[in-house]
Protein backbone atom coordinates (compact mmCIF):
# COMPACT_ATOMS: atom_id res chain seq x y z
CA UNK A 1 0.00 0.00 0.00
CA UNK A 2 1.17 3.57 -0.67
CA UNK A 3 2.35 5.90 2.49
CA UNK A 4 0.15 8.92 2.58
CA UNK A 5 2.15 12.28 1.05
CA UNK A 6 3.46 14.27 3.77
CA UNK A 7 5.35 16.54 1.61
CA UNK A 8 5.07 17.36 -2.02
CA UNK A 9 7.61 19.25 -4.21
CA UNK A 10 6.96 21.34 -7.21
CA UNK A 11 9.52 22.62 -8.62
CA UNK A 12 12.47 22.31 -11.07
CA UNK A 13 14.48 19.22 -12.25
CA UNK A 14 17.27 19.90 -14.67
CA UNK A 15 20.55 17.55 -15.59
CA UNK A 16 23.52 19.24 -14.78
CA UNK A 17 26.70 18.38 -17.65
CA UNK A 18 29.96 19.34 -15.60
CA UNK A 19 32.92 20.13 -17.36
CA UNK A 20 36.09 20.47 -15.93
CA UNK A 21 39.51 22.24 -18.05
CA UNK A 22 42.01 23.59 -17.14
CA UNK A 23 40.61 27.43 -17.80
CA UNK A 24 37.43 28.95 -18.84
CA UNK A 25 37.15 29.87 -22.55
CA UNK A 26 37.00 33.41 -23.55
CA UNK A 27 34.29 34.38 -26.07
CA UNK A 28 34.80 32.78 -29.39
CA UNK A 29 36.99 30.34 -27.81
CA UNK A 30 37.38 26.68 -27.52
CA UNK A 31 39.45 24.39 -24.99
CA UNK A 32 39.82 21.45 -24.29
CA UNK A 33 38.66 19.57 -21.38
CA UNK A 34 39.40 17.23 -19.56
CA UNK A 35 36.30 15.41 -18.32
CA UNK A 36 32.73 16.06 -18.06
CA UNK A 37 29.77 14.39 -16.22
CA UNK A 38 26.28 14.14 -16.56
CA UNK A 39 24.41 14.45 -13.16
CA UNK A 40 21.00 15.52 -11.53
CA UNK A 41 20.03 18.54 -10.52
CA UNK A 42 17.31 21.58 -10.65
CA UNK A 43 16.71 22.89 -6.72
CA UNK A 44 12.98 20.99 -7.03
CA UNK A 45 14.49 17.90 -7.30
CA UNK A 46 17.08 18.01 -5.08
CA UNK A 47 14.54 19.22 -2.53
CA UNK A 48 12.75 16.26 -3.13
CA UNK A 49 15.31 13.93 -2.41
CA UNK A 50 16.44 15.89 0.43
CA UNK A 51 12.93 15.18 1.63
CA UNK A 52 12.52 11.59 0.89
CA UNK A 53 15.99 10.92 2.27
CA UNK A 54 15.28 13.19 5.39
CA UNK A 55 12.34 10.70 6.28
CA UNK A 56 9.28 12.14 4.21
CA UNK A 57 6.96 10.18 1.90
CA UNK A 58 7.40 12.40 -1.04
CA UNK A 59 5.97 13.48 -4.35
CA UNK A 60 7.67 15.65 -6.90
CA UNK A 61 5.63 17.48 -9.92
CA UNK A 62 7.11 18.96 -12.16
CA UNK A 63 8.22 18.37 -16.13
CA UNK A 64 10.82 16.74 -18.20
CA UNK A 65 11.58 15.73 -21.93
CA UNK A 66 11.09 13.06 -23.72
CA UNK A 67 14.52 12.62 -23.84
CA UNK A 68 17.37 10.56 -22.63
CA UNK A 69 18.37 13.50 -20.26
CA UNK A 70 15.08 12.63 -17.93
CA UNK A 71 16.26 9.64 -16.86
CA UNK A 72 19.02 11.28 -15.28
CA UNK A 73 17.21 13.84 -14.32
CA UNK A 74 14.81 11.55 -12.44
CA UNK A 75 16.97 8.68 -11.27
CA UNK A 76 17.63 9.20 -7.83
CA UNK A 77 14.39 10.12 -7.17
CA UNK A 78 12.69 7.14 -8.72
CA UNK A 79 15.73 4.81 -6.89
CA UNK A 80 14.87 6.55 -3.37
CA UNK A 81 10.69 5.93 -4.27
CA UNK A 82 9.92 9.85 -4.48
CA UNK A 83 6.23 9.45 -6.15
CA UNK A 84 6.69 11.16 -9.93
CA UNK A 85 3.08 10.18 -11.36
CA UNK A 86 2.68 13.74 -11.61
CA UNK A 87 6.05 14.59 -13.63
CA UNK A 88 4.92 15.87 -17.16
CA UNK A 89 6.57 14.44 -20.27
CA UNK A 90 6.87 17.82 -22.78
CA UNK A 91 8.06 18.44 -26.24
CA UNK A 92 10.09 21.09 -24.40
CA UNK A 93 13.91 19.03 -23.80
CA UNK A 94 14.60 18.00 -19.90
CA UNK A 95 16.15 21.41 -18.13
CA UNK A 96 19.97 21.40 -18.06
CA UNK A 97 22.60 23.88 -16.28
CA UNK A 98 25.73 23.49 -18.98
CA UNK A 99 28.42 24.05 -16.22
CA UNK A 100 32.57 24.87 -16.68
CA UNK A 101 34.39 24.57 -13.54
CA UNK A 102 38.52 25.58 -14.20
CA UNK A 103 41.47 24.40 -12.05
CA UNK A 104 41.12 27.06 -9.83
CA UNK A 105 37.05 25.93 -9.09
CA UNK A 106 36.14 29.01 -10.84
CA UNK A 107 32.88 28.41 -13.00
CA UNK A 108 30.24 29.40 -15.50
CA UNK A 109 26.89 27.89 -15.88
CA UNK A 110 24.09 28.89 -18.62
CA UNK A 111 20.72 27.13 -17.45
CA UNK A 112 18.14 26.07 -20.08
CA UNK A 113 15.06 25.83 -18.30
CA UNK A 114 13.15 23.53 -21.34
CA UNK A 115 10.32 22.02 -19.53
CA UNK A 116 10.96 23.68 -16.63
CA UNK A 117 9.04 26.44 -17.92
CA UNK A 118 6.03 24.29 -18.70
CA UNK A 119 5.07 24.14 -15.12
CA UNK A 120 3.11 27.12 -15.35
CA UNK A 121 -0.62 28.11 -13.40
CA UNK A 122 -2.19 26.36 -15.93
CA UNK A 123 -0.08 22.89 -15.91
CA UNK A 124 -0.23 22.84 -12.28
CA UNK A 125 -4.07 23.65 -11.85
CA UNK A 126 -4.55 20.41 -14.35
CA UNK A 127 -2.32 18.29 -12.12
CA UNK A 128 -5.31 18.46 -8.94
CA UNK A 129 -4.57 18.33 -5.35
CA UNK A 130 -1.27 18.85 -3.57
CA UNK A 131 -1.12 16.43 -0.18
CA UNK A 132 0.59 17.55 3.12
CA UNK A 133 3.42 20.57 3.29
CA UNK A 134 3.81 22.40 0.03
CA UNK A 135 7.89 23.12 -0.87
CA UNK A 136 8.30 25.32 -3.52
CA UNK A 137 11.40 27.10 -5.07
CA UNK A 138 11.76 30.08 -7.98
CA UNK A 139 12.81 28.07 -10.96
CA UNK A 140 9.87 27.94 -12.49
CA UNK A 141 7.27 30.26 -14.07
CA UNK A 142 5.28 32.89 -10.87
CA UNK A 143 2.11 31.32 -11.92
CA UNK A 144 2.59 27.99 -11.57
CA UNK A 145 4.20 29.12 -7.94
CA UNK A 146 0.85 30.68 -7.74
CA UNK A 147 -1.30 28.05 -8.70
CA UNK A 148 0.33 25.46 -6.22
CA UNK A 149 -0.24 27.68 -3.49
CA UNK A 150 -3.83 28.35 -3.93
CA UNK A 151 -4.17 24.42 -3.87
CA UNK A 152 -2.39 23.86 -1.04
CA UNK A 153 -3.98 22.59 2.34
CA UNK A 154 -1.37 22.52 4.47
CA UNK A 155 1.70 25.06 5.37
CA UNK A 156 3.98 26.06 2.77
CA UNK A 157 7.66 26.14 2.68
CA UNK A 158 9.11 28.90 -0.13
CA UNK A 159 12.75 28.77 -1.23
CA UNK A 160 12.34 32.00 -3.15
CA UNK A 161 15.61 31.37 -5.15
CA UNK A 162 16.29 32.63 -7.39
CA UNK A 163 14.44 35.73 -6.37
CA UNK A 164 12.05 36.43 -8.52
CA UNK A 165 8.81 38.61 -8.95
CA UNK A 166 5.96 37.43 -6.80
CA UNK A 167 3.11 39.56 -5.30
CA UNK A 168 3.26 40.69 -1.82
CA UNK A 169 0.09 38.59 -0.55
CA UNK A 170 1.91 35.29 -2.10
CA UNK A 171 5.53 36.37 -0.46
CA UNK A 172 3.37 35.98 2.93
CA UNK A 173 1.90 32.91 2.24
CA UNK A 174 5.06 31.12 3.51
CA UNK A 175 5.22 29.39 6.72
CA UNK A 176 8.53 29.21 6.40
CA UNK A 177 10.00 31.16 3.66
CA UNK A 178 13.55 30.25 3.62
CA UNK A 179 16.23 31.82 1.61
CA UNK A 180 19.92 32.63 1.73
CA UNK A 181 21.78 36.33 2.98
CA UNK A 182 21.65 37.23 -0.23
CA UNK A 183 17.61 36.20 -1.42
CA UNK A 184 16.64 37.86 1.68
CA UNK A 185 17.95 41.02 1.40
CA UNK A 186 16.21 41.00 -2.59
CA UNK A 187 13.38 40.13 -1.13
CA UNK A 188 12.94 42.36 1.72
CA UNK A 189 13.88 45.27 -1.12
CA UNK A 190 10.72 43.60 -3.06
CA UNK A 191 8.19 43.99 -0.16
CA UNK A 192 9.70 47.67 0.76
CA UNK A 193 9.20 48.75 -2.72
CA UNK A 194 12.36 49.73 -2.65
CA UNK A 195 15.39 49.80 -6.13
CA UNK A 196 18.12 49.46 -3.13
CA UNK A 197 18.86 46.50 -1.73
CA UNK A 198 19.74 46.06 2.44
CA UNK A 199 23.33 45.79 3.40
CA UNK A 200 22.11 45.50 6.90
CA UNK A 201 23.25 42.48 9.30
CA UNK A 202 21.34 39.64 8.83
CA UNK A 203 18.85 39.48 12.24
CA UNK A 204 18.34 43.62 10.99
CA UNK A 205 16.88 41.89 8.12
CA UNK A 206 15.17 39.08 9.10
CA UNK A 207 13.18 41.57 11.53
CA UNK A 208 12.29 43.84 8.66
CA UNK A 209 10.95 40.55 7.02
CA UNK A 210 8.84 39.70 9.75
CA UNK A 211 7.40 43.18 10.37
CA UNK A 212 5.97 42.92 6.81
CA UNK A 213 3.89 39.87 8.26
CA UNK A 214 5.37 36.55 7.44
CA UNK A 215 4.29 34.10 9.84
CA UNK A 216 7.87 32.60 9.66
CA UNK A 217 11.51 32.64 8.35
CA UNK A 218 14.76 31.23 8.08
CA UNK A 219 18.16 32.74 6.34
CA UNK A 220 20.78 30.09 5.88
CA UNK A 221 24.09 31.71 6.74
CA UNK A 222 26.45 29.12 5.09
CA UNK A 223 29.52 27.86 7.70
CA UNK A 224 27.54 30.51 9.98
CA UNK A 225 24.02 28.47 10.17
CA UNK A 226 20.91 29.79 10.25
CA UNK A 227 18.52 32.43 11.91
CA UNK A 228 15.29 30.88 12.63
CA UNK A 229 12.22 33.82 13.34
CA UNK A 230 8.89 33.26 14.05
CA UNK A 231 5.56 35.41 14.85
CA UNK A 232 5.44 36.02 18.78
CA UNK A 233 8.94 34.74 19.30
CA UNK A 234 12.60 36.22 19.53
CA UNK A 235 14.91 35.65 16.66
CA UNK A 236 17.34 32.54 17.42
CA UNK A 237 20.22 32.27 15.44
CA UNK A 238 21.49 28.30 15.42
CA UNK A 239 24.86 27.26 14.63
CA UNK A 240 25.98 24.96 11.92
CA UNK A 241 27.99 21.41 12.85
CA UNK A 242 31.54 22.46 12.36
CA UNK A 243 32.49 20.08 9.19
CA UNK A 244 35.57 20.22 6.65
CA UNK A 245 33.50 21.55 3.54
CA UNK A 246 34.49 20.58 -0.01
CA UNK A 247 31.80 21.16 -1.71
CA UNK A 248 28.69 22.66 -0.88
CA UNK A 249 26.87 22.72 -4.07
CA UNK A 250 23.08 21.95 -3.32
CA UNK A 251 23.61 22.31 0.31
CA UNK A 252 20.82 24.85 0.61
CA UNK A 253 18.65 22.67 -1.25
CA UNK A 254 19.34 19.74 1.04
CA UNK A 255 18.62 21.94 3.85
CA UNK A 256 15.26 23.29 2.85
CA UNK A 257 14.16 19.46 1.92
CA UNK A 258 15.24 17.95 5.52
CA UNK A 259 13.04 21.44 7.22
CA UNK A 260 10.06 20.64 5.49
CA UNK A 261 10.59 16.64 6.21
CA UNK A 262 10.62 17.42 9.61
CA UNK A 263 7.70 20.03 10.11
CA UNK A 264 5.95 17.05 8.61
CA UNK A 265 6.58 15.01 10.68
CA UNK A 266 5.29 17.83 13.79
CA UNK A 267 8.30 19.09 14.73
CA UNK A 268 8.14 22.74 15.02
CA UNK A 269 10.59 25.19 13.29
CA UNK A 270 13.38 25.60 15.26
CA UNK A 271 13.30 21.67 16.20
CA UNK A 272 13.19 21.09 11.96
CA UNK A 273 15.94 23.78 11.64
CA UNK A 274 18.39 21.71 13.83
CA UNK A 275 17.74 18.60 11.90
CA UNK A 276 18.11 20.53 8.79
CA UNK A 277 21.73 21.61 9.59
CA UNK A 278 22.90 18.77 10.65
CA UNK A 279 21.65 16.98 7.55
CA UNK A 280 23.22 19.97 5.24
CA UNK A 281 26.29 19.60 6.85
CA UNK A 282 26.65 15.95 5.89
CA UNK A 283 26.54 17.06 2.51
CA UNK A 284 29.07 19.29 2.42
CA UNK A 285 31.51 17.03 3.21
CA UNK A 286 31.20 15.14 -0.09
CA UNK A 287 31.25 16.16 -4.20
CA UNK A 288 28.24 17.11 -5.78
CA UNK A 289 24.41 17.92 -4.75
CA UNK A 290 22.10 14.97 -4.92
CA UNK A 291 25.30 12.80 -5.19
CA UNK A 292 26.62 13.64 -1.27
CA UNK A 293 22.95 13.54 0.03
CA UNK A 294 23.19 10.72 3.27
CA UNK A 295 21.18 7.45 2.17
CA UNK A 296 20.86 7.08 5.71
CA UNK A 297 20.25 9.04 8.79
CA UNK A 298 22.80 7.10 11.25
CA UNK A 299 24.86 9.71 11.81
CA UNK A 300 22.12 12.33 12.42
P1 LIG B 1 22.77 28.36 -0.13
O1 LIG B 1 23.61 27.35 -0.85
O2 LIG B 1 21.32 28.32 -0.52
O3 LIG B 1 23.36 29.73 -0.09
P2 LIG B 1 23.82 28.01 2.54
O4 LIG B 1 25.19 28.10 1.99
O5 LIG B 1 23.38 29.06 3.48
O6 LIG B 1 22.73 27.85 1.39
O7 LIG B 1 23.71 26.59 3.28
C1 LIG B 1 22.51 26.06 3.76
C2 LIG B 1 22.75 25.36 5.08
O8 LIG B 1 23.70 24.30 4.88
C3 LIG B 1 23.35 26.24 6.16
O9 LIG B 1 22.35 26.91 6.91
C4 LIG B 1 24.10 25.22 7.02
O10 LIG B 1 23.19 24.58 7.90
C5 LIG B 1 24.58 24.20 5.99
N1 LIG B 1 25.95 24.50 5.56
C6 LIG B 1 26.34 25.15 4.44
N2 LIG B 1 27.67 25.29 4.38
C7 LIG B 1 28.15 24.68 5.50
C8 LIG B 1 29.46 24.47 6.04
N3 LIG B 1 30.56 24.91 5.42
N4 LIG B 1 29.56 23.81 7.23
C9 LIG B 1 28.47 23.35 7.87
N5 LIG B 1 27.21 23.52 7.41
C10 LIG B 1 27.05 24.17 6.26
Amino acid sequence: MQQDIQVTIVGSSNVDITALMARLPGPGETVLADSYQLSPGGKGANQALAAQLAGAATEFIGAVGQDSHSEVALGQLDEEGVKLDRVARTIEPTGVAIIQVDSGAENSIAVVSGANSTVTGEAVKAAGAIEGILVLQGEIPASGIKAAMDAATDRIVLNLAPVIELERDYLLKANPLVVNEHEAALILAQLDGSESISTEAEPVIAQKLMDHGLASLVITLGANGCLVAEQGSEIQQLPAVKVKAVDTTGAGDAFTGAVAARLAQGEDLAEAAVFAGRFAALTVQAHGAQASYPRSLENL
